[in-house]
């Protein structure tokens, strides 16, 4: 457990949260800050910082608390939609540096606007295929 982080508090029961599912290695809890009424996120119970450094087996563990919470999440609020989104890293938006899974209902018309769509400039998006592959 790292002393300082809030999401390790919250798997110890340091502090409260408004749990709706466990399984042996993952947790999931209402957002204090809801996009939408019943954002929830999936957390690891042990600290891991980003997607990147969590083992095999957790994350398989985590995918399945995600698919089962938002099933529940769906049905128990009568959402039409569901994003599932992870930050990582600071420049991605991550503000607690403890690896959790967002759930987010949508509304049909709730307005909310993701990824705006860019473009590629001729030949780049077969330069960056090589990068990424290269990396593999
Ligand atoms: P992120 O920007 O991906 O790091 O998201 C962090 C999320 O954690 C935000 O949506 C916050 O509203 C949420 N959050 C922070 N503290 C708590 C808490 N004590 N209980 C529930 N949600 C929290
Ligand atoms: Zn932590």
């Amino acid at each position: 457990m790292m002393d300082d982080c809030i999401f390790c508090k919250i798997a110890k029961g340091v502090i409260p949260c408004s749990k709706i599912y466990e399984s042996q290695n993952t947790l999931v809890f209402l957002d204090l800050m809801p996009v939408n009424r019943g954002h929830a996120l999936v957390i690891p119970k042990e600290h891991y910082e980003t997607l990147l450094d969590i083992p095999e087996d957790i994350l398989k563990e985590m995918s399945s608390s995600v698919k089962t919470a938002a099933g529940a999440v769906k049905e128990g609020i009568g959402a039409d939609g569901l994003n599932i989104m992870m930050n990582n890293y600071e420049a991605a938006g991550q503000v607690v540096p403890h690896a959790h899974i967002h759930i987010v209902p949508r509304f049909k018309g709730d307005g909310l606007k993701l990824w705006p769509g860019g473009k590629y400039k001729k030949d780049e998006m077969e330069k960056i295929r090589k990068s990424i592959i290269a990396s593999l």
